[in-house]
């Protein structure tokens, strides 16, 4: 075997794979405000966590209050915002990371253009798929209320398209599931692809 000091080859993916005894992966959570991408990245991490898997979970908090405090929610910065989503996950899955995106991201051409950029093969889009009336029943941060009154612009669901996804990998009906059964469901998938 190869003394890795020996050389000057930058360390490879497989390197850190294999350091961290895991597949990088990107797992791209899709579906309506108040649908459960965030519930289900939590409880999803958790477990790989404590199966001893290194994951990150990147979402509208982590990453709009950070890196991407430029953008709004025109068309263009939405469309900039999954850009720069997607390249930073793939930072992470080159680095042997379990990524868990959790974005709204409402468009095929939204999705298309993070699968794109991570790559097919890293890439699992899972449809977190809540029907408008329960997301807004829901309404975890009181943001649909605000949007029926206009005080929101844009929202997706009341008046900004959510497209179908149409190529997910998974499609987790959250009002037929509990949260651990979607979380068992991704881990099947990502298990079996990742042998
Ligand atoms: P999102 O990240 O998609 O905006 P959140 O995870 O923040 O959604 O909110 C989803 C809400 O729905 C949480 O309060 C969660 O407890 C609730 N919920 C109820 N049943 C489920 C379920 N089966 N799967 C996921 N979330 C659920």
């Amino acid at each position: 075997m190869n003394n890795i000091f020996t050389t000057n080859k930058i360390l490879q993916r497989s390197d850190k794979e294999n350091l961290l005894n895991q597949k990088g992966i990107a797992v791209w959570l899709t579906g309506l405000s108040g649908a459960g991408k965030t519930t289900i990245a939590v409880a999803l991490e958790k477990t790989l966590h404590s199966k001893g898997k290194l994951t990150q979970v990147l979402d509208g908090d982590n990453i709009r209050a950070g890196i991407n405090n430029n953008l709004g929610f025109s068309e263009e910065d939405r469309i900039e915002n999954i850009r720069r989503i997607a390249e930073i996950a793939k930072l992470f899955v080159n680095n042997g990371i379990i990524t868990i995106c959790c974005f709204i991201s409402p468009t095929e051409k939204m999705r298309s253009l993070a699968k794109d950029i991570i790559g097919k093969k890293d890439f699992v889009e899972v449809y977190i798929n809540t029907p408008l009336e329960i997301c807004e029943k829901r309404d975890v941060k009181g943001l649909y209320a605000k949007a029926r009154k206009g005080e929101i612009k844009d929202f997706t669901g009341i008046d900004s398209p959510f497209e179908e996804p149409k190529n997910a990998s998974l499609n987790l009906k959250t009002s037929e599931m509990s949260v651990e059964e979607s979380v068992a469901e991704i881990l099947r998938y990502i298990n079996r692809i990742k042998k």
